[in-house]
């Protein structure tokens, strides 16, 4: 019995607890636990300096014995009443809190692991050729982003200003970017990092990542077109990338594993499956609060697992706080996809939005969320920390 009397359809009940960063009013950034509207002081509680920190690095650097350790404290905790009165005090409302950047981005890679994105991307990028590039069955394709700009949910988003040029254009303009999107994606969180030489095998996923977060990569397509070749994306993308102050822990996850989609041709050694490692994850994004898509994270041909071991079969070193995320997640059919140039087919057909009015690319004064939901170990769904924001007016 969860004695802070949630309702059994709570998205942040007693089976999910996800981590994140908070002030309470006064006091300085600490770790902390959602659970339901509140956040429980994790510092306080177990009176371990670790939490007494504004990041969760130097506790997502003592590793998986430890985090599963934490979270059957934290559970018991909030199940036992004998622990009610002591605890209490330490549950602070949402409302009254401060949340931040819940880790220390340390370094930040971006992958294109939807074949249903990759698909509709390509067409719209480089119309009459193969909109799958040869290589795309055989790795997941990714770049290295900007760590030092992901910000924390509710960060407001300045549009812009960059070099762009179209296609029957002379030559390129600058200006504030005429066609700013989205990018709802999932982000993997590296709790313990792996040794320069030492790859990591995707049997190795659960040990090395702590947990999950929702991710939107704005994107300025405009700037993409002209110059992401060859070397791809560059600042188009580096600008701002928004992620939810909540990350949730794999431990949370046990249901949510499914059998990712079939691949042809079979992937090379070190990129075969162990086990389910799909996530069945359903998203959605808000367009100044109405829902314009649902997009599927089982879908996804490339897994987290498949992408942290190619990240590191080269050698590459990984560390606690790296993040990376899966790429635009946009399912098979209309309606799924996680991105405005797919959903209006690159502004081909604007959205019609339900309170009045169309969109093809973000407007000044737009505000994107992005929300999400998983199987939960009790048997209900739990939620993805929200991931929002709004965009302001270019710099003149
Ligand atoms: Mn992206």
């Amino acid at each position: 019995m969860t004695w802070p009397d949630l309702p059994p359809d709570d998205r942040f009940g007693i089976d999910n607890l996800p981590y994140g960063v908070f002030s309470p009013p006064g006091g300085a950034p600490r770790v902390g636990v959602r659970v339901g509207d509140r956040v429980l002081d994790l510092a306080a509680v177990l009176d371990d300096p670790v939490f007494a920190r504004p990041a969760l690095n130097p506790f997502m650097a003592q590793g998986r014995g430890r985090w599963t350790q934490v979270r059957a404290h934290v559970t018991e905790l909030l199940t036992d009443r004998r622990h009610q009165a002591a605890v209490t005090s330490h549950l602070h409302p949402l409302p009254d809190v401060r949340l931040h950047l819940p880790f220390e981005v340390a370094d930040y890679v971006d992958f294109y692991a939807s074949e249903h994105h990759a698909t509709n991307l390509g067409r719209l990028f480089r119309p009459g050729s193969e909109p799958l590039t040869p290589n795309w069955k055989h790795l997941p394709i990714g770049y290295h982003g900007r760590a030092g700009t992901v910000v924390v949910s509710g960060t407001h988003i300045t549009r812009p200003r960059g070099q762009r040029k179209s296609s029957d254009a002379p030559a390129p303009v600058f200006g504030p970017t005429q066609r700013l999107d989205i990018e709802a994606e999932v982000g993997f969180v590296i709790g313990t990092g792996s040794a320069l030489g030492e790859p990591v095998s995707t049997a190795d996923f659960h040990d090395r990542v702590f947990g999950v977060c929702l991710v939107n990569d704005w994107s300025a397509r405009d700037v993409q077109a002209w110059e992401y070749v060859p070397l791809g994306p560059f600042l188009a993308k580096s600008f701002a990338t928004s992620i939810s102050p909540w990350i949730t822990p794999l431990d949370a996850l046990d249901a949510a594993w499914t059998t990712p989609p079939a691949r042809v041709p079979e992937p090379l050694p070190y990129l075969a499956d162990v086990g389910k490692q799909g996530l069945d994850l359903s998203l959605k994004v808000h367009l100044n609060g109405a829902v314009i898509s649902k997009p599927p994270f089982a879908s996804m041909y490339w897994t987290g697992a498949q992408m942290l071991a190619h990240m590191t079969i080269n050698g590459a070193a990984s560390r606690t706080g790296d993040l990376y995320a899966s790429g635009t997640v946009s399912g098979p059919n209309a309606g799924e996809c996680g991105s405005l140039i797919e959903l209006t087919q690159g502004g081909a057909h604007p959205l019609a939005l339900p309170g009045g009015g169309v969109r093809t690319f973000l407007e000044d004064g737009d505000e994107i969320t992005l929300s999400g939901t998983a199987p939960g170990n009790g048997g209900g769904r739990i939620g993805l920390g929200e991931v929002t924001g709004r965009i302001r007016p270019a710099l003149t």
